[in-house]
Order: C-alpha cells, then sequence, then structure tokens
C-alpha cells in the first residue's frame, strides 16, 4: 500500500492497467476522442469510443497507437496520464512506481517521450519493458534460464514474434498484420464475394464468431446470417455465411504472420532454435484466440505451438510479475528512470 505499482500495457486494440495485490483494474479501448478544428483531447478510453458516432462531425476518435508505434505522442501522454490517474484511486499519497509495455521495435526517441510521460503523469519512477518480454512473462515462460523460448504475440496492429533467452531478446521480428488487418480481409471478402458492405465492427464480430485458421469438416461448420448493405441496390441486405469462407478470406493474413514466424526462427542462433524445436512456441495476445491458430502454424512450421492462459491478458500480467520482481528481471528493463 505504501509502494503502489501500476503496470499498463499500451497494446494498439487495448490498454490494460495492472495494480500489484489488486490486479487487473482496467480495460478500455485505446481510444483518444479529440476535436477535429484544434485536436482538443476530450475523453479516453471506453468513454472516448462511446462518443464516437454519437457526436456531432467535429469529434473524431484518435487511435493514438498504430501498426504497434506511437502514433502521436501528445495523446499517447494524454492517455498515460488519464490511465495512472485513475489507477492510482483517490488518495494520492504516494507516488507510483509504473511500468508500461512498447512495441519491440520502439525508437530511443519515442522510449524517452514515454518515459516523460509517465514522469509527468506524477509517477515516482517510469520503466520501459518491450512487450514480446512481458508477453513471454505474462504467458509463464520461465525467460531467464539460458535456453530460447519463443513468443508469437498477435495483437490489434501488429504480430511480434521473439526469442528470448537469459532475460532478453535474441531476435525478433515484427509484422503489421494483426487482427485489424484479419477484420479488413473478412470485410473485403464479403464484399466481393457477396456484394455487400459491411463495417468493421460486424467484420471483427464475424470474424470472432465464425473465424476459423483452418477448414472444418463440412458438416460440423459453424454459419450465421450478417446484414449489410447491397453494394448494388444501396439497401439493407441479409446473407449467410458459413466458417469455411472466413478461413478462406484471412488466408493471407495468417500466412504473413508465419512468414514472419520463420523469419525468426531463421535468424536464431541454431543452439536456441533447436531449443524453440523442443519445446514448442507459444501464442498471446487477442489474436491468439482465433480458432485452429495454434494448429495452422505448428503445421506450417513443424514445431508444436500453444495459446496461452488468457492471452489478451498476457502482457498486464507480466507488467505485475516484473514489478514485483525487478531484481530478477532487470535484464528485461529497457528504460529507467
Ligand atoms: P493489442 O495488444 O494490439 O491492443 P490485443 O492483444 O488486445 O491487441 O488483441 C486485440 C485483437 O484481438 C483484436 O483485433 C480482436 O479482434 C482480436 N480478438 C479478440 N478476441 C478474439 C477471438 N476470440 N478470436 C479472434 N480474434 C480475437
Ligand atoms: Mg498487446
Amino acid at each position: 500500500m505504501f509502494n503502489k505499482k501500476i503496470g499498463i500495457d499500451l497494446g494498439t486494440a487495448n490498454t490494460l492497467v495492472f495494480v500489484s495485490k489488486k490486479g487487473i483494474v482496467l480495460n478500455e479501448p485505446t481510444v483518444v476522442a479529440v476535436t477535429l478544428d484544434d485536436n482538443r483531447i476530450l475523453a479516453v478510453g471506453n468513454e472516448a469510443k462511446q462518443m464516437i458516432g454519437r457526436t456531432p462531425d467535429s469529434i473524431v476518435a484518435s487511435r493514438p497507437m498504430k501498426d504497434g508505434v506511437i502514433a502521436d505522442y501528445k495523446m499517447v501522454q494524454a492517455m498515460l496520464r488519464y490511465f495512472i490517474n485513475k489507477a492510482g484511486g483517490r488518495i494520492r499519497l504516494f507516488r507510483p512506481e509504473v511500468m508500461v509495455s512498447v512495441p519491440a521495435g520502439i525508437t530511443s526517441t519515442e522510449r524517452r517521450a514515454v518515459v516523460d510521460a509517465i514522469i509527468h503523469a506524477g509517477a515516482k519512477s517510469a520503466y520501459i519493458v518491450k512487450e514480446p518480454v512481458l508477453a513471454a512473462i505474462g504467458a509463464g515462460i520461465p525467460i531467464n534460464t539460458a535456453s530460447g523460448n519463443m513468443i508469437i504475440d498477435i495483437g490489434g496492429g501488429t504480430s511480434e514474434v521473439a526469442v528470448i533467452s537469459l532475460g532478453g531478446i535474441v531476435s525478433c521480428a515484427s509484422a503489421r498484420v494483426g487482427g485489424n488487418k484479419i477484420d479488413q480481409a473478412v470485410g473485403e471478402y464479403i464484399r466481393k464475394k457477396h456484394n455487400l458492405a459491411v463495417g468493421d465492427k460486424t467484420a471483427e464480430d464475424i470474424k470472432i464468431a465464425l473465424g476459423s485458421a483452418l477448414p472444418v469438416v463440412e458438416d460440423q461448420e459453424d454459419s450465421m446470417d450478417i446484414r449489410g448493405r447491397d453494394l448494388i441496390t444501396g439497401l439493407p441486405k441479409t446473407i449467410h455465411i458459413t466458417s469455411n469462407e472466413i478461413t478462406e478470406a484471412i488466408y493471407d493474413q495468417l500466412r504473413e504472420i508465419i512468414q514472419t514466424v520463420k523469419k525468426v526462427l531463421q535468424e536464431t542462433p541454431p543452439e536456441l532454435a533447436a531449443d524453440v524445436i523442443d519445446k514448442g512456441m507459444v501464442l498471446s495476445g487477442g489474436g491468439a484466440l482465433l480458432r485452429n491458430l495454434d494448429q495452422l502454424i505448428s503445421k506450417a512450421i513443424g514445431v508444436p505451438c500453444y495459446v496461452a492462459d488468457e492471452p489478451l491478458l498476457c502482457v498486464a500480467k507480466g507488467t505485475g510479475i516484473t514489478l514485483d520482481n525487478l531484481e530478477l528481471y532487470k535484464r528485461a528493463v529497457l528504460s529507467k528512470r
């Protein structure tokens, strides 16, 4: 209580806040509502998302994290301040220690900006850790051993693949493919094949309800009716869609993720690659919840693949574990102030 520790998973799609001894206290979309003319911040998180589409055209949704990088500092700073204050509670006698996850490809300038934002938000100290490392820790992988461990984190904007050994990243790559691109592929397919326009949100709902990385035998297929606008008549229309159609629609995106996994394995020193082959690869992030994705990757790479427990929570849990064991994970911390 005297030493408050806060961990923040600053994701492209969702931001999660972990408070020590409490667990995950906040899980909100990474969205900021701003005024169009002077870029003023009106709301953050759930509140911002709810404003979208229900306000005059002069208010727009801004997603300050794009493709796994910080697209807008000012917004990210505002968000961090909002989340740190919200998690800090009413009585702020003691300034918290704050850890934030950042994309593995972050530049040193961006890293400094995040540290500044944390300190300005009232933190006593700021720790920056790369997202795949936190995902691995949160997935329960013993990253401090002298052995190669592969984590594949599939978020909204990017998929990050990393091999970790002795507490640090040995090889990694990031693909600008994640849940959002997969949703777009679903929308595109429905537009082309069924002449139906569906929004991004509907495309995501369809992916979650029906999506499978591998085709299923026909009599076990799921299917659903979806509504949208007929591209020819411009009128509402309902069509029927099956899970195997979604599998076909998202194949190219999944292949890109697999290519990234292959690339990382090729760049991994042979001893560590052998460890990965023995132990398998671990999937985290919301994208890991796509049905049969573990099987598809296992088949394509020839190495076993497992989905972490609660994949959406791995990074946030990782911040909690790391904050409570800073000495043990000191090699994982990129910057500290
Ligand atoms: P980020 O770290 O980039 O914020 P998350 O790890 O929170 O991303 O994952 C968000 C992504 O996970 C979204 O694109 C969402 O559509 C996807 N997702 C969530 N649940 C499922 C599911 N059951 N099946 C497939 N994708 C899912
Ligand atoms: Mg993430």
